[in-house]
This record gives C-alpha cells, structure tokens and sequence, in this order.
C-alpha cells in the first residue's frame, strides 16, 4: 500500500527555540525509521507544506490548501495521513469530511501532544494507529485518529489541551478503538458518505459564534451583532435554550433572522442534542425560523456553515442542508 504523509504543521513537528516551540524536526528521518520497524506498512512517503503553521493561525484557506493538495496527489497514492496541530484539527477534519465526499481515498488526520523528540512522545503511537487505520481497509472517507481513538472526521472534538487521548467522540461511538487486536464499530457504514455533487472551494465569510450566559443583556447581544454576520451561531443551554425572560432578547434575534442572518442553535454542551421548543425557554427560538445544530459537534456545525456559505446557500437551502447528514456529522439515535 502507498500512503503518502501530509506536513502542514503543529507541534508533532516542532522543536524548543528561545521563543517558545516552532517547527524544525526532522520528519522525513523519524518517519522512515518507524516505517522500517514496521514493514506491513508498505510505501510511505512524505510531503512537508512550505510554510508550516501552529494550526491556531489556521483559516478556511489552509482547509482549502488541504483540499486542493489531496486532489492534486490524488493518483500517488491509496490512502493519506495528515500531521496537523491539534488546536484545530477537530475543525480541519470536519471541513475535510464535508469537502472530501467523492475522494474515494482514506484520509487520516492526526498530531501530538509532544513533539517527536520528547522522550515520552505520543507521535509515535498516534503516527503508527493512523498508518494502520490507512493499511485496515476500514476507513473509507475522513478520519481523526488520536490517543488510541479512531473517530469519524466529522464527529470529532478536542476535550483536553494536555491528555494523551485528547480528543473523544462525544455524540457518536467511535470507529475503533486501538489494541490487541484492534476493537472496530459498525458505524463507519453510517459515517462515510460518497454522495457527491459539485463543491465550491471554501473561502471566508462572517460568522459570529455567541455564547450565551447567566446575566447577558439585549443590550450586549445587539451590540455584537453589529454590523451584521452572515451567520450567527448561538450557544445556547442544554438542548437549545436561552434566557427569553430577558427583555428585548427574543427581539433582537428576531430582528436579525429578519434581516436575514442564518441563526444556528447549538449547545454549550459537548455532548447534546439541540431539540428547539423542548423547554419554554427555548420556544421562541422554535418559531423564529432558526436552525438546530441537533447533535453536531461545534467543530462540525461552524465547519459546515462555513461549508454551506461557501456552497452559496441561504435561507431555507442552507437550514434544510444544515439538519441534513452528509457524512456522520449528525448522528441521531447512534450515540
Ligand atoms: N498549537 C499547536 C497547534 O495546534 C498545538 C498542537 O499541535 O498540539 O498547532
């Protein structure tokens, strides 16, 4: 088997400099000694981007970069496994699942909690899963494999900035879970999706992400919501609910649904599903015409709001396509 590795930065990379961790490491050395301790591998090459980022710079261009670079080496290779920083891969692995239906080719991302030369690095494990999540012949779209976890692209999300399995699954079962022998789920069958129409390339747009909290006025909502975003993601409480008691709150959103803003409802909480008019307080939200983000990860839903404007879509399109599953994203009823 071919698997070609993608560098596009982060830690794993990286070295210690008097400023602080920046990229540096010799990969290609340390890459081909793993291979050679495990031969069953196949042919493994590796491709470094020319300009190396901590993933916390990371846009929907470097998404995009990502994209164009698969397509691009499409042919040289059967699977591909992706080094990036941690920071946002739950968000690059989401747009990479919602860009990559109709790739036909695995592909794989992971990173590490240390760099390659720390003594007590989790490079290594995480490497040599993703390579065998690759050799398995399981994996059949956009996978994030960390901390013995391999989980669907689309379903994945960093819960921890310093534990070794620092990234779960919280709303859908994992596709396997590493160790002797490996342990797989039947949900990659539900999780990878070949169809496919046209897509556009990501770019950016206006998004505002607004939390919600015990004390918030009308008064700041409004204000930060000036001028206008495309799209607003509200996290609300629980299974979608706001503080409607709060005078002038409800108008405010309904004054921005009206302007034509894309209001999506998602959850502070990571695990949930966001059922609009479950509760009094989020009643309102239910006849406002918004949108819920029902049991997306908030990596997938911001993703896939930047996937669907990017696609052009607005209004009733972009709500129906918003609840609609593309590649596991939404998984009611599997968690
Ligand atoms: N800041 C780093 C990054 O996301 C963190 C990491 O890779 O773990 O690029």
């Amino acid at each position: 088997m071919r698997i070609n590795v993608i560098y596009s930065g982060g830690t794993i990379g990286m070295v210690e400099t008097d400023s602080g961790l920046a990229p540096g490491a010799d990969l290609d050395t340390w890459l081909k000694e793993l291979v050679s301790r495990r031969p069953t591998i196949g042919e493994v090459t590796l491709t470094e981007f020319e300009t190396l980022i901590d993933s916390s710079n990371a846009t929907p261009a470097d998404w995009q970069a990502l994209v164009d670079t698969l397509w691009n080496s499409r042919d040289d290779a059967d699977g591909f496994v992706i080094l990036h920083g941690t920071d946002t891969m739950a968000y690059a692995s989401s747009a990479l699942a919602f860009a990559l239906r109709g790739f036909g080719k695995p592909v794989v991302l992971t990173g590490s909690q240390l760099p390659i030369g720390a003594l007590d690095t989790d490079a290594y494990a995480n490497v040599v899963d993703a390579l065998m999540a690759i050799t398995s012949g399981n994996v059949r779209g956009v996978a994030l494999v960390f901390g013995r976890s391999i989980i669907n692209g689309a379903s994945a999300t960093k819960w921890s900035s310093w534990n070794f399995e620092g990234f779960s699954s919280p709303n859908s079962p994992v596709l396997a879970t590493t160790g002797a022998p490996w342990q797989w789920s039947d949900f990659g069958d539900k999780a990878f999706s070949s169809d496919v129409g046209d897509i556009n390339k990501y770019d950016r747009h206006d998004v505002v992400v607004l939390d919600l909290v015990p004390g918030i006025t009308a008064t700041r909502v409004k204000a930060m919501l000036e001028p206008r975003p495309e799209a607003v993601i509200l996290r609300a409480y629980g299974t979608g609910n706001i503080p409607a008691d709060e005078p002038g709150l409800v108008d405010v959103l309904v004054e921005i649904v009206n302007d034509g803003v894309e209001v999506i409802v998602s959850s502070q909480c990571m695990q949930a599903h966001v059922v609009l008019g479950h509760y009094e307080s989020g009643y309102a939200l239910a006849e406002l015409g918004v949108v819920s983000a029902l049991n997306m990860t908030f990596e997938a839903c911001y993703a896939k709001t930047i996937f669907l404007l990017s696609q052009g879509m607005h209004g009733k399109e972009f709500r129906d396509w918003m609840e609609t599953p593309l590649c596991g994203e939404l998984t009611l009823g599997t968690a």
